[in-house]
């Protein structure tokens, strides 16, 4: 190591002068290990990181680094932002970069199979940089129809002030972009699976759509596909295989994992982290090195444990709510009744190749005369209401919360909680309906699951 090269981080004790490639480094090169054991092993014991005798990265908290000369700190600056993948980066300042985080983007790299990542304070931070370093004045946005709540508030409030403009299409028809698309789109953005609903989108579709409209355009003009994996989670779908341009992700979720921190990254090739690293630097959204440090060494390492269970639970859950008299629909790729089972088949698929059709479920209950046709009305509403009510007041398993993806199952009505954004046209019109019930399957015993859904479905 040469001493302008050195690491400012915090274990320095034997790092003056010995040489880099020395630490750790595996017989096998890392790349050659299954996605779910370097989810646990990570780079942590490398140079580049300079924790060569933890087990378990430490808990870094510097708001500031020390630096060993106005050169090194020139120079710091200079490399703000590049890559400088085979040493340890100069530290300056934690809003700039920081090593807890670093790792963290390393590993959320590797398990979304992309370049580089880079995280934020939550996952809309992360979404809001995806889209708004893509989109100068007078470009536009292409979105599916159906987005998680802020999403569709930060495309119709804040970037029309900015004058960036948003359309809105039906996805599940990725011919529908060519619809609305026009010479200043940048943008075409969508969840998959559809949050709440569990629609799915076809990524590998929309790429050959975004294709033909690029062609002919300047690298300067191209449109970017932007995917929210926060639903699937890159245990079950990674869309930069299948030609999404970025991945953006809340860490708030399934990658944390346990609830108690928020987050968000942004994943995709090399070309973007100079950009996405200048604009959080500016707007300052940081994933805090603490909450960095709790999905670093909590939640990425056991993702794809949890969500294999988790997963379990939901088919489980599925069928036996497929089965009961007053449960309308059930929508779960998982299940062999799923509208677009094909296409889920094709796209999620684990790190060992199943199919992986998640941990979120979405149904609706019947109204209380039993009528089917009655789950689009008041009836099928208030008794949805009385279900869920019911559960908060007296499920042992099963929480009534926002939020998804934890060790703990959560259940929400997303019509007047999470997607109350979307005015109630646009709901009823892509099939969110008042009724309808999302659930998020946690890691409790299911058939305690299916006891606490299978008393309150008895007294609505
Ligand atoms: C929660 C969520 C977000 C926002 O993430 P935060 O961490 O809450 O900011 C975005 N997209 C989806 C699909 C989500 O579930």
């Amino acid at each position: 190591m040469s001493s302008k090269h050195d690491s400012s981080a915090m274990t320095n004790h034997e790092t003056e002068s010995k040489p880099e490639k020395a630490k750790h480094e595996p017989k096998k090169p890392r790349e050659h290990y299954r996605r779910r054991t370097r989810l646990i092993h990570g780079s942590f014991a490398t140079g580049r990181w300079d924790y060569d005798h933890h087990v378990v990265p430490p808990q870094s908290s510097s708001a500031t680094f020390r630096l060993k000369s106005v050169h090194r700190g020139a120079e710091g600056f200079v490399e703000f932002g590049t890559e400088t993948a085979q040493r340890a980066p100069i530290y300056i300042y934690d809003r700039l970069d920081e090593p807890t985080r670093g790792m963290l983007e390393e590993n959320l790299a590797v398990a979304e199979n992309g370049e580089i990542a880079v995280t934020f304070a939550t996952g809309m931070a992360a979404i809001s940089a995806a889209i708004c370093m893509l989109t100068p004045m007078g470009t536009q946005v292409v979105a599916h129809r159906v987005l998680y709540g802020c999403t569709h508030s930060l495309l119709t409030n804040w970037l029309p002030r900015w004058g960036v403009a948003h359309a809105f299409c039906d996805m599940t028809d990725p011919e529908s972009i060519v619809q609305v698309a026009t010479k200043d789109t940048r943008v075409v953005y969508f969840e998959t699976p559809v949050n709440p609903t569990m629609e799915l989108i076809d990524i590998s579709a929309v790429r050959k759509v975004v294709d033909r409209l690029n062609e002919g355009r300047p690298e300067n003009e191209k449109i970017s596909i932007v995917v929210d994996n926060t639903f699937a989670t890159p245990y079950c779908q990674r869309p930069l295989e299948l030609g999404a341009t970025l991945v953006v992700h809340s860490l708030t979720k399934d990658i944390g994992g346990f609830g108690t921190d928020m987050g968000g990254a942004v994943i995709g090739p090399n070309r973007y982290y100079n950009l996405l690293m200048l604009y959080r630097k500016d707007f300052g959204g940081v994933l805090s090195p603490k909450n960095a440090w709790s999905i670093l060494v909590y939640g990425l390492p056991t993702l794809a444990a949890r969500m294999a269970n988790q997963q379990k639970s939901a088919l489980k859950v599925a069928e036996f709510l497929q089965k009961q008299p007053n449960v309308a629909r059930v929508v779960y790729p998982g299940l062999p009744c799923f509208p677009q089972l094909e296409l889920a088949k094709r796209q999620m698929h684990g790190y060992d190749g199943k199919f992986a059709p998640g941990s979120m479920l979405y149904f609706e209950l019947k109204g209380r005369d039993g009528d089917p046709s009655a789950s689009l009305g008041a009836g099928a509403a208030s008794a949805a209401e009385r279900f869920v009510d019911f559960i908060a007041e007296h499920a042992y398993t099963i929480t009534l919360a926002v939020s998804l993806g934890q060790i703990k199952t959560l259940i929400e009505s997303p019509y007047s909680m999470t997607h109350a954004a979307i005015p109630d046209a646009q709901k009823m019109a892509c099939g969110l309906r008042p009724g309808g019930i999302r659930l998020s399957l946690g890691l409790e015993d299911w058939h305690d699951i299916i006891a606490d859904l299978e008393t309150a479905l008895a007294v609505v």
